[in-house]
């Protein structure tokens, strides 16, 4: 992946505006509420230049000190999940004609095409795990994949990890390595550019990129594996597959679930979790039925609720579901862990659970 430039930063509203040239809707992230979030982005002033975050377990806080970076901070509590993979989704519509027939209309959404400004490596490695479940499976899901398909993605390589953050221990950052159309490394005075698709390519033309200053690459390297060597926190290199089904009955589960408040909070911001839940919606005056497509989450009651029987109805159950799909099963699934060292369970957990915490302590300790 060849440098093609350097973009100052007073350009970056040309990227803004070239990209909407191209007929796409430009999303990026900024503040919102003390979060850092995707929102529609119209100007480039509106990205959170010389805003930090600072986490923690069960701790997420915002400051700017004015610096002139818009991408030192590491994530907020989305990622890309939310636009391919939608909260809610209609799959069908029933309707009922007055002569009684019925007529079934399978919607499949159509956003238009839309470039997500921001991804982080880690966003882009769980991105590839959604497209293994809703695209490379027996069957491809219609409404992600007309999603996935409208998309064109602006990476920023890590430089600011947080204290939650652990994708080099998964190998999944701060470096953003595949998936990407362009990709950018922020500098004291604009973005190292370069492109990761043919569309990448074509959009990097329209840019007014100046030559790169000897050695600013080599700078850029640096500030990756500064990144990478600041993280704190890693998963165990143990063979985890086999440790946590080796430790079913472990007490650690029984500590965990003491704390845990089953809220589901872990799976929601998890950027590659997938579990949802499917219903029926019929209308007051019986003319019509949609089944919906809801985000669920191993945490709840009926998640594992089959023919009226609730297979994990504690939350010792359903923590270790969570953990042991996510580090240990997803590798039969999918090939790797599920996890890609994000760090957003451990901020976002109300009581600052942290898997890497739960996962050492699962490998260090062996109940037979
Ligand atoms: S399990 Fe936690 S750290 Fe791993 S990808 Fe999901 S949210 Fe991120
Ligand atoms: S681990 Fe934390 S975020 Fe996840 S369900 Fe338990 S309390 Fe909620």
């Amino acid at each position: 992946m060849a440098t093609a430039g350097f973009l100052l930063r007073e350009h970056v509203q040309n990227l803004l505006d070239a990209l909407t040239a191209e007929g796409y809707h430009c999303v990026g992230p900024q503040v919102r509420e003390g979060a850092i979030v995707y929102d529609t982005l119209h100007q480039a002033a509106e990205l959170p230049w010389g805003w930090h975050d600072e986490q923690g377990p069960g701790r997420y806080r915002l400051d700017c000190d004015g610096s002139p970076r818009g991408f030192a901070w590491a994530n907020g509590p989305q990622a890309l999940k939310p636009f391919l993979f939608a909260p809610v989704d209609t799959l069908t519509i029933a309707r009922r004609a007055a002569d009684g027939a019925l007529s079934f209309e399978a919607p499949v959404p159509h956003r238009g095409a839309t470039a997500i400004i921001g991804a982080r490596a880690c966003d882009l490695a769980a991105l590839q795990l959604q497209d293994r479940h809703f695209l490379q499976g027996l069957v491809s899901d219609p409404h992600y994949a007309a999603r996935r398909a409208d998309l064109f993605l602006v990476a920023v390589h890590c430089s600011h990890p947080a204290a939650t953050c652990f994708c080099a221990s998964t190998g999944d950052g701060p470096r953003a390595q595949q998936g990407f159309d362009i990709a950018l490394g922020e500098m004291e005075r604009g973005f190292l550019v370069s492109a990761g698709s043919a569309a990448g390519e074509g959009l990097v033309g329209r840019l007014p990129l100046r030559a790169v200053e000897a050695g600013l690459e080599d700078v850029l390297d640096a500030d990756i594996a500064a990144a990478a060597a600041a993280q704190q926190r890693s998963l165990p290199a143990c063979d985890l597959r086999a440790t946590l089904f080796g430790n079913l009955h472990h007490p650690r589960w029984e500590e965990t679930a003491g704390r845990c408040l089953s809220c589901g909070n872990c799976t929601a911001v998890c950027p590659s979790c997938f579990c949802y839940a499917e219903s029926d919606e019929p209308a007051l005056d019986g003319l019509s039925s949609e089944h919906t497509r809801r985000w669920d989450s191993c945490f709840t009651r009926g998640h594992s609720a089959i023919h009226g029987i609730v297979i994990r109805a504690d939350t010792r159950q359903r923590y270790r579901q969570w953990l042991t799909h996510k580090l240990g099963s997803w590798h039969d699934q999918y090939g790797r862990s599920g996890c890609v060292g994000c760090g957003r369970c451990i901020s976002w957990c109300p009581v600052g659970i942290d898997i890497t915490e739960e996962a050492a302590a699962l490998c260090g300790r062996d109940d037979g």
